[in-house]
């Protein structure tokens, strides 16, 4: 199941029109919400009353127009510019490599500004899944994961740490600037098989690095600004966040953040759903089934995706198939089954395609539609649990070395 590596792949891009900013010891304020730029415009002295006019000029060039530098913001004074400028940075995460799919997928390699303990620069991974009718950036919430899931790349890197609200959103603007997705801006790169919609990227998917449900605030902070009808605008119900299963903060997300909700569910017992995902130990199947008949907002037309993984030999029975059904009667549900995508150093595998198909048939009859999530980016390793920053993961020239590409990076 490996695809040929594009022709067109290539690392370390090129600062264009948006320049991609070296990261500098003052602090960027690209991302923040309107609390934190006021905050940021109070430290530099602007009076109080004037603070939430000069938040609704910043809104509409960072989120509308997706400006880079101050100096762009020609309604703004210009001493206010200039303070702006001694203090803060408008920088996206930087971007450490760029890699694009031969089916349009991008994968970007970011790298964030150390915090104060740390050590060295921590690397997040950031995914654009273009279709059709389409474009999903799936992003990070954190710097690796501490839920060590047995089948997850993710939960093997060892540096762990909580995205800030503006390394979030920082990830949809750097998005957007490399996909030319501003008003007037053209896509920088390779800008083959874009989306026909008017806007490049229309949905939004909490399924990369990290439990967005363990870096709470931040995420819900960073979709206030990413679903602002003033400003980024992606809708509420275009935005899905995925979880492990973190039962005690899925009604509080429902109540205080009300996006898309999709839960790694992988099995339907106690036994193996421990094993795969050892956060069940501590919340089991039937907490987090209640969380889900709960969750606010849930209807027929809004329903819970639950994310099955096919694993070959240990959760792809056709039994295993009835026991999913028959666990999720009664929830407003949609059923996802997810591939198994392998990672240098797992002893699992993918489900035959047979199997899976056989598997989809039983969910099928059961009323759920089309429930198979075809891979994307699988030779540039951009898929679903395949996202780590460091050590193991693998250089695109050791991959053609692997002999399952021809990787030709330029
Ligand atoms: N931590 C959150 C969100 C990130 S993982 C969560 O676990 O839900 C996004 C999805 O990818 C989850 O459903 C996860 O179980 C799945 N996943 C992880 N590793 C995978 C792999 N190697 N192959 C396929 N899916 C994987
Ligand atoms: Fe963490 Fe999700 Fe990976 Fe589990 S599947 S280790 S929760 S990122």
């Amino acid at each position: 199941m490996t695809a040929s590596f594009d022709s067109a792949a290539h690392e370390a891009a090129k600062p264009g029109p948006h320049p991609v900013a070296a990261p500098s010891a003052k602090s960027t304020i690209a991302g923040l919400g309107r609390a934190g730029l006021s905050e940021a415009l109070a430290a530099i002295g602007v009076p109080e009353k004037q603070r939430r006019m000069r938040v609704n000029q910043l809104w509409g060039w960072l989120y509308v127009r997706g400006v880079t530098g101050f100096d762009q913001m020609t309604d703004v004074s210009k001493e206010l510019r200039g303070k702006l400028t001694q203090a803060y940075t408008l920088d996206r995460p930087e971007i450490v490599s760029e890699q694009v799919s031969i089916d349009g997928t991008r994968k970007w390699l970011l790298r964030l500004p150390k915090l104060g303990h740390e050590l060295r620069a921590p690397e997040i991974e950031t995914v654009y899944i273009p279709e059709s009718d389409r474009g999903t950036l799936c992003i990070s919430s954190q710097v690796g994961c501490t839920l060590n899931c047995s089948f997850c790349h993710t939960g093997t890197q060892k540096l762990v740490r909580n995205l800030e609200v503006q390394e979030i959103v920082g990830q949809i603007l750097l998005a957007r600037d490399r996909i030319g997705d501003w008003p007037g801006a053209a896509p920088l790169g390779d800008a083959r098989l874009l989306p026909d919609s008017d806007r490049k990227i229309t949905n939004i998917v909490l399924m990369g690095m990290g439990e967005p449900l363990y870096n709470f605030d931040h995420v819900r902070d960073a979709m206030e600004v990413a679903s602002d009808g003033e400003g980024l605008s992606v809708s509420k119900r275009r935005i899905t966040l995925s979880t492990s299963g973190v039962v005690p903060e899925i009604a509080r997300w429902g109540e205080e953040a009300g996006t898309m909700l999709a839960i790694s569910l992988h099995a339907t017992r106690d036994e193996l759903r421990d094993e795969l995902v050892p956060i069940n130990k501590k919340y089991p199947i039937k907490e987090l089934m209640r969380a889900c008949s709960d969750y606010p907002g849930l209807s027929n037309a809004r329903r819970i995706t639950f994310e099955y993984v096919m694993l070959k030999g240990v959760n792809d029975s056709l039994a295993d198939a009835r026991a999913l059904v028959r666990l999720l009667a009664g929830v407003p549900a949609k059923i996802n089954l997810i591939p198994f995508n392998p990672w240098p150093g797992t002893s699992y595998e993918c489900s035959d395609w047979e199997t899976i198909e056989r598997f989809a048939d039983v969910v099928n009859k059961a009323g759920y539609a089309s429930p198979v999530r075809t891979p994307r980016g699988r030779d540039i390793l951009a898929a679903c649990g395949q996202l780590k920053s460091e050590s193991l993961k693998l250089r695109a020239s050791e991959r053609a070395a692997d002999g399952n590409s021809s990787d030709q990076a330029g």
